[in-house]
């Protein structure tokens, strides 16, 4: 057993949650803040792969897990007018008891989440954030902003993008970058032929449907957007479909559908890589602080997930902190840098319309990484 007894988790998004999950189950104590005060998600999905149902039946929450997401198999590509042109089967590459691709409510994510860190005794503090640390060779003395201290054997900044622990740690050298897409989202009630997840080949960009629930499936489209303009947030509705203006079919006749501002999420796509030690004495960054990176792989939430569970399977040993942090490294930069820039490529070669890339191709070796067990 290594000698970290007491964490602080900077962030409750999907990797501090699964940190702090993974590391209450081996006794370790956890205090978690995070800056929201009302703690919730935007309401829109996401969709997982098998790597991650894996580690949800790591972290001892599969059951729930399974129960508030729509599992499929295959994925179909689709011209804009909804035309098949590929279906690409599943493969149970994480193992045959593991469905291939889940489809959840970012909602019903956090749910499953939260609820489960908070029973596993999980000291959770909201509307607050780290103020400033020190540290010396034994733990970190820590400051909040509601003026609350503490001495922890290791604080985990998973703060996400735009990362507050980054900054403490590297200062403003990582700054996220706007890559020239932007996506946006809309839920709709699921249409019985989504059962898989549909991709449509547009004339600006691509077009998707990803089921959530039995009634819930999510709309999502990428666009070129090279200024990163500002929109009114009641212009929404009309600027997402236009965004959709060329697509006929199942697209088409949802497009007509967007008519309420607030039910559309748009979101530029930013992407941040730390290319060095992801730490400094004993703190360190996950997921998205560390590396967030763009959707076209689906695999954000899943590398910062998978970070959570190899920590604590390293904070198990009876080793020095130093050791451990950097056999983390080993294990997590490669293919998290993998995921990283593969992703910011498919971005970048659907704003060149580049419509020989081998996006297909690209997929299958995603998923061939993916397959190797991370513990
Ligand atoms: C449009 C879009 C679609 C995506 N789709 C997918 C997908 O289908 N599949 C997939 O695997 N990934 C997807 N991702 C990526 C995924 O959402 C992220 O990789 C994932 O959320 C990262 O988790 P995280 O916990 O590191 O960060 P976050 O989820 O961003 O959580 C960070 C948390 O820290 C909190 N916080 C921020 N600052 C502070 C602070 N100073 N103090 C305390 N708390 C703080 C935040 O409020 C938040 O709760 C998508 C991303 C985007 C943008």
């Amino acid at each position: 057993m290594s000698a970290v007894k007491k964490v602080l988790i900077v962030g409750g998004g999907i990797g501090g949650l699964c940190a702090a999950i993974a590391l209450r189950r081996q006794q370790i104590a956890v205090d978690l803040v995070e800056i929201k005060a009302e703690w919730t998600v935007y309401g829109v999905g996401i969709i997982q792969q098998c790597n991650v149902v894996r580690e949800m039946a790591h972290l001892g929450v599969l059951e729930r897990y399974l129960n508030a997401a729509y599992a499929f198999e295959d994925v179909a590509i689709y011209d804009a007018e909804g035309k098949q042109l590929a279906r690409i089967p599943g493969q149970r590459a994480a193992g045959p008891q593991y469905p291939v691709n889940i489809g959840i409510s970012r909602l019903a994510l956090h749910r499953v989440l939260s609820e489960t860190a908070t029973e596993l005794g999980t000291r959770i503090t909201l509307g607050h954030t780290i103020e400033a640390f020190s540290q010396d060779a034994d733990g970190v003395d820590v400051r909040l902003s509601n003026g609350q201290s503490g001495r922890y054997d290791l604080v985990i900044g998973a703060d996400g993008l735009f990362s507050k622990v980054r900054s403490m740690l590297f200062g403003d050298r990582y700054q996220p970058r706007f890559t020239g897409q932007s996506v946006w989202r809309h839920n709709f009630p699921r249409a019985p032929a989504i059962d898989h997840l549909a991709t449509y080949v547009g004339p600006d960009g691509n077009a998707g449907l990803v089921p959530l629930a039995d009634n819930l499936m999510y709309l999502f489209v990428t666009s070129h957007e090279p200024d990163n303009p500002w929109f009114d947030a009641d212009q929404l509705a009309t600027q997402m479909r236009e965004r959709l203006r060329g697509f006929g079919g199942l697209i088409g006749q949802l497009r007509e559908q967007i008519t309420d501002a607030r039910q559309v999420v748009y979101k530029p796509m930013e992407v941040v890589f730390v290319d060095e030690p992801w730490f400094q004495g004993r703190v360190l960054l996950i997921g998205d602080a560390a590396h967030a990176t763009t959707p076209h792989l689906g695999q954000g939430a899943g590398m910062a997930i998978e970070d959570a569970i190899v920590l604590a399977d390293l904070l198990r040993r009876d080793e020095a902190l130093p050791t451990l942090l950097q056999e983390f490294m080993n294990r997590r930069l490669e293919r998290c840098r993998f995921i990283s820039e593969e992703s910011i490529l498919a971005g970048e070669r659907e704003m060149a319309r580049d419509h020989a890339f081998d996006r297909a191709g690209q997929v299958r070796r995603m998923m061939a990484v993916t397959a190797q067990p991370v513990v």
